[in-house]
């Protein structure tokens, strides 16, 4: 993977795609949590994690922190 060179500090945002409009969200992924569900901004629907704790790991472009097994 590419690491940005451009000095943003990205490591903790996370792009979730919403599975019922499709929209595209950037949120901060907690380090010590879990994030079992968010609000989309758009349709706001609550979305639930379903196959794992977080989120992040089933809507986002990266699994959270707290959930990564090898
Ligand atoms: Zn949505």
């Amino acid at each position: 993977m590419l690491r940005g060179a451009s000095g943003m500090k990205r490591d903790n945002i996370g792009i979730l795609t919403c599975p019922e409009c499709g929209h595209k969200q950037e949120m901060e992924i907690p380090t010590k949590s879990c994030v079992p569900f968010y609000e989309c901004s758009t349709c706001r629907k609550l979305i639930h994690a379903k196959k794992s704790c977080c989120v992040f790991c089933d809507y986002g472009d990266r699994p959270c922190p707290v959930g990564k097994k090898i």
